[in-house]
């Protein structure tokens, strides 16, 4: 049976300050992905906190929201088949180090926490993260 899906992605602000927008968004269309919505924006930090809630008890959570809301973002809608699985395979691991050959973040990972990108974990948070950004 076919699976559609939508996910949240972000080009993080180390990605977008060193011009891989146009790069990143052509391997996810050479996946497969359709990009149905995107826009460029900066989050202020009250708004990254909200956006990384879940992560509010760890440790790196300040720097995390200093960091996403440090300059412009893209974020985009991307639908494909099993999107938000598909989407977490092709950016690879979160420890740029420990990724994959070939995924988003191996490319163009700097370290753990400028990573690149970010994408949506599970069809839940998918829906709450892509109302964040695009509550119509
Ligand atoms: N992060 C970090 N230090 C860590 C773990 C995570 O700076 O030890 C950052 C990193 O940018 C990551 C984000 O926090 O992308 C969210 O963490 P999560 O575990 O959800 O990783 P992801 O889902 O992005 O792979
Ligand atoms: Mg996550």
């Amino acid at each position: 049976m076919s699976n559609i899906e939508q996910t949240l992605s972000i080009i993080k602000p180390d990605a977008v300050e060193r011009n891989l927008e146009n790069e990143i968004k052509t391997i996810f269309q050479n996946n497969n992905f359709k990009i149905l919505k995107e826009k460029k924006l900066k989050l202020n930090k009250d708004e990254a906190e909200q956006f990384y809630k879940v992560h509010e008890t760890k440790p790196f959570y300040n720097d995390l929201c200093e960091y996403l809301s440090s300059g412009p973002i893209i974020v985009m809608i991307l639908e494909k088949e099993n999107a938000i699985k598909s989407n977490r395979d092709l950016m690879g691991a979160t420890d740029p180090n420990k990724a994959e050959n070939g995924t988003i973040r191996k490319l163009f990972g700097k370290s753990i926490d400028k990573n690149s990108v970010h994408g949506s974990d599970s069809p839940e948070n998918a829906k709450i993260e892509i109302n964040f950004f695009f509550k119509t």
